[in-house]
């Protein structure tokens, strides 16, 4: 939206000295719903224009035309490429509702080419390669709001990834609500692999990361990608939610081999393999013995980053009418346990690092400090630690430069530029550490 705003004269300003304010919103939950209405009201009384896009307005519009009348515009999550008419109509003085009932049918905007521009993420970028989903999970409501799984087609992904490369992007970051699923929907086949060598082939970009690999896609053609592709970090987002199979039965989770046999299975075929999984604790019947299944999964498994939300319960879900209820505070107790037995995991796991050199790619100067500020193949943007690099030859915000780890904690790496680079290994023609991730 932004990329086509801008295509079109607009400028793109600080809230603060904004005419037209877009409010992106998200859904997912209660409170992202609770946040998103808020930040609206509190531009309500500024005088500015404002439109609302995502997923409340995808979600929501029927009721907030009325309740929010300061509002200008909505616009769905399928509609996007919509924003400059949107805006015009608004600048005119019309209100509008531009939101697509039925979300992404056939989904022809995703394989349109459109411009990007570049807000927060420094060096890395997130691609999608695929929208909706076809599961229907008792908890989640992104079915409703995203619509039926569709996979973008693989020329459009490679333009676009060029496109980042050409504007400096050096990691791509594959998101989809369900990523190993690309392609199958739609040939009869798994295709996030051949993507992983496709997207290998564009110049300028370094590392690859994939998140949200939903656990029974878990291809041993995936897998064997993710090891031999140099340039894909040895990194996999598994969304698990549970470990005890009555609570995934009861969460509708589509079947998939044990967790357990799953992660050895990961870790067989991709040595040095970092996974992140994200857990749900405090779904409607879980007992406490399906509480120590989590934390004995945990303490024997070792996973490198674990996120744990406590349930909440989500209006429309089948999951809401589920009884018995575990009370909200127990839910928040038993998150508590999961992180804390975490910790320790990641606090043991990042001890073992101190002394090894890894690639970190530096994301940007601490000005008071001087620190650089990045993160090695085993840390996702925004969503896990940051590496903290002192020392010479210093480096700049998109290279990526052999790292020596010197201190850890739970969840930060600590470390040194390595002063001779070619004394830890080969850099890249770019000048550039090559992506060997791990020595
Ligand atoms: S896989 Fe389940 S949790 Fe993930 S988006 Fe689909 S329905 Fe929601």
């Amino acid at each position: 939206m932004l990329g086509l705003l801008a295509g079109a004269g607009h400028e793109i300003v600080p809230e603060e000295q904004a005419d037209l304010v877009l409010v992106n919103t998200c859904s997912f939950i209660g409170d992202a719903t609770s946040e998103s209405v808020r930040t609206i009201l509190e531009l309500a009384g500024s005088g500015k224009k404002i439109v609302v896009t995502g997923c409340l307005a995808q979600r929501h519009q029927a009721d907030l035309w009325d309740s929010l009348p300061e509002v200008a515009a909505f616009l769905g999550t399928a509609d996007f490429d919509r924003i400059v008419e949107v805006v015009r109509r608004v600048e005119g003085g019309e209100r509008c509702n531009a939101v697509t009932p039925l979300p992404l049918v056939g989904a022809p905007v995703l394989n349109k080419d459109l411009p990007r521009l570049f807000t927060s993420l420094g060096p890395s970028a997130y691609l999608k390669i695929a929208e909706g989903c076809d599961h229907s999970c008792s908890f989640c409501i992104i079915p409703q709001m995203r619509g039926r799984y569709v996979s973008r087609e693989r020329p459009a992904i490679l333009r676009e990834a060029r496109q980042l490369a050409a504007a400096g992007v050096k990691e791509l970051v594959l998101i989809a609500e369900d990523t190993t699923r690309y392609g199958q929907k739609e040939t009869g086949k798994f295709r996030l692999a051949a993507l992983l060598h496709d997207l290998a082939e564009v110049d300028g970009i370094d590392w690859i990361r994939i998140l949200y690999a939903y656990p029974n896609y878990m291809t041993q053609e995936l897998l064997e990608a993710v090891r031999d592709v140099p340039k894909v970090v040895k990194y996999l987002d598994m969304p698990l939610q549970h470990t005890h199979p009555d609570v995934l039965r009861a969460m509708r989770r589509p079947r998939h081999e044990p967790p357990d046999e799953l992660v050895a299975r990961m870790r067989a075929t991709v040595p040095g393999l970092v996974i992140r999984t994200t857990l749900i604790m405090g779904f409607p019947g879980e007992t406490p013995g399906h509480v120590d299944h989590v934390l004995e999964f945990l303490s024997r498994e070792r996973l490198e980053h674990v996120g744990a939300f406590a349930y909440s319960p989500e209006q429309g879900t089948p999951a809401a009418d589920l009884k018995p209820t575990v009370p909200k505070r127990e839910r928040n107790r038993r998150r508590r346990l999961v992180m804390e037995l975490q910790q320790e995991v990641s606090r043991t796991l990042h001890e073992g690092l101190v002394g090894k050199t890894l690639d970190c790619l530096i994301e940007a100067i601490d000005v008071k400090t001087g620190e650089a500020l990045g993160r090695t193949y085993r840390d996702a943007p925004e969503i896990d630690g940051t590496t903290y690099v002192t020392g010479e030859p210093a480096a700049l915000p998109g290279e990526i430069v052999p790292v020596r780890i010197t201190r850890t904690g739970p969840y930060d790496l600590h470390g040194e530029f390595v002063p001779d680079p070619q004394a830890d290994g080969p850099r890249s023609s770019s000048g550039r550490a090559r992506p060997r991730q791990d020595s």
